[in-house]
């Protein structure tokens, strides 16, 4: 399909491991992405500075080849006020990027108005517009990975709390006095399903039972294909992540009663299993009323979701500002 000329918004999606950005259309359509290394333990000053040159150079790109981008949305860790732009702050995985005015400073670099939000959030725009979620309007999205982020989507729009602060779902706290969190909480779900607790408790049950393993093995794609041969640690660790999980789903499905819960990030992707042991505890432990027609399922757009939601975040924030 050719987009010359279209209208186009630049996405990116400032993750720990990487800067991804992409040039994208209103209707989701990727037509470039590129991404570059992040440096988590350099200044809020080289992060900007990074950030900036990522959108010059896809805003050239475009325009080298007749696409007009319009507008720049921007997923960040953090609490970020979206009217102003700023990460309220600080972020876990980054040393310095807290208390940043990231409209404020890309805007100035780049000369396009720019539209920030935090990343968990955007991605549950993203499925919402684009992914597992179209057709619905009532949402909750998980997406798990080193910790669990959370977006909430309330009539077909993003919640956000009273100051952008809310849908800290990974902080819902199923063992009252459990593992301590680095919320600073206690028992929280992230503590107890996310990949990182995945691998946590994989290791010290290996260690129990006194059987080697490599280091470098060692992720949570690993520990799904030892299950897939059946071997129990990886069955006790799989289970016990997906009970904790499932727990906190029937949870949020008896607060919100969404029609859809998307389960995105490493562990979801890493197969049907998980899935159906999370449903399986949570259709168990859910009111009856409020998991009526739930559907729990596999967020779709992988990797890609976090620059499809500032795109689409982007495109719908320019509307309001028109
Ligand atoms: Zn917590």
């Amino acid at each position: 399909m050719d987009h010359s000329g279209k209208r186009t918004a630049i996405g990116v999606d400032l993750g720990g491991t990487s800067i991804k950005f992409a040039l994208g259309t209103e209707d989701g359509k990727i037509i470039k992405e590129d991404k570059k290394p992040t440096d988590t333990a350099a200044s809020k000053e080289t992060i900007l500075a990074d950030l900036s040159t990522a959108i010059k150079q896809m805003t050239e790109y475009a325009r080298s080849r007749g696409y007009q981008p319009v507008t720049v949305g921007l997923g960040s860790p953090g609490s970020v006020d979206v009217g102003s732009g700023f990460l309220m702050g600080a972020t876990p995985n980054f040393l310095h990027w807290q208390n940043v005015e990231i409209k404020k400073v890309l805007e100035k670099e780049t000369g396009l108005p720019v539209f920030v939000d935090n990343d968990a959030n955007l991605m549950a725009l993203a499925e919402t517009r684009f992914g597992a979620g179209v057709g619905h309007h009532h949402i909750i999205c998980l997406t798990i990975g080193t910790g669990i982020g959370g977006g909430i989507i309330i009539d077909n729009n993003l919640y956000r709390g009273y100051h952008c602060s809310g849908a800290e779902l990974g902080h819902l706290s199923i063992e009252l006095e459990g593992l301590p969190c680095n919320c600073g909480g206690r028992g929280c779900l992230e503590a107890y399903a996310s990949a990182t607790a995945m691998l946590r408790n994989f290791k010290n049950l290996q260690e129990g039972m006194k059987i080697s393993f490599s280091a470098e093995e060692m992720d949570v794609e690993y520990i799904f294909q030892l299950y897939r041969k059946n071997d129990a640690v990886a069955r006790r660790v799989i289970e016990e992540a997906s009970y904790y999980l499932g727990r906190g789903v029937a949870t949020l499905i008896n607060i919100f009663n969404p029609s859809l819960l998307i389960i995105g990030g490493g562990v979801a992707e890493a197969g049907e299993i998980y899935l159906s042991k999370v449903r399986e505890t949570a259709y168990r432990y859910a009111m009856a009323k409020p998991r009526e027609g739930v559907q729990i399922v596999a967020a779709k757009l992988g990797n890609k979701a976090g620059c499809l939601g500032a795109i689409s975040f982007a495109f719908e924030s320019m509307k309001n500002v028109q």
